[in-house]
């Protein structure tokens, strides 16, 4: 168990769609803390470098060019196994295969178009929250009362 940062990207089908919120509220619903939130219109080398582990891929070309089409909401999530958490909350990356109860499998039709990305593993989190918020002035250091409640503390944060 260890309070990790992951990188949550709400991608263009779901700002397109109107699903932010909806999205949105399962991770804060879940407990996951909020750090760090943005919407913007990212440039296709940014998404190079963040799908750079991808780029023999044959999709890959076509995965930055949806990605920069239109604008994204990039957020830092914070929470006990938050990588994991996030992972099994997006369902598997096919969206018509992902499980019912995870948002690709309730939200989603599309293997490409699969509404939100987040990281897979330490590493990941840390070089792509370099990439989407390497100002480290856009995350904000804060204590939700809420997590006290949302956690046994002595048992999960100490
Ligand atoms: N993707 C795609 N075709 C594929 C595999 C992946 O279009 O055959 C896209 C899809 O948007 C996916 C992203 O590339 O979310 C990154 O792929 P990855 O295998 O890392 O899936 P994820 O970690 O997002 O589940
Ligand atoms: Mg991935």
């Amino acid at each position: 168990m260890a309070v990790q940062r992951t990188l949550v990207l709400l991608k263009p089908d779901a700002v397109q769609r109107g699903l932010v919120g909806t999205i949105l509220a399962r991770f804060e619903q879940k407990g996951l803390k909020l750090v760090a939130l943005k919407l913007r219109q990212i440039p296709a080398s940014t998404f190079e470098k963040h799908y750079e582990p991808h780029k023999e891929r044959p999709f890959f070309a076509g995965l930055v060019k949806y990605m920069s089409s239109s604008p994204v909401v990039a957020l830092c999530l914070e929470g006990v196994d938050a990588i994991e958490v996030v992972r099994g909350m997006m369902g598997a990356t096919n969206s018509r295969k992902a499980a019912p109860g995870t948002i690709r499998g309730d939200l989603g039709m599309s293997f490409s178009n699969n509404l939100v990305h987040g990281s897979d593993s330490a590493e990941s989190a840390t070089r792509e929250l370099a990439i989407f918020f390497g100002d480290k002035s856009e995350l904000c250091e804060w204590s939700p009362v809420t997590t006290p409640w949302v956690y046994n503390v002595a048992e999960e944060l100490s």
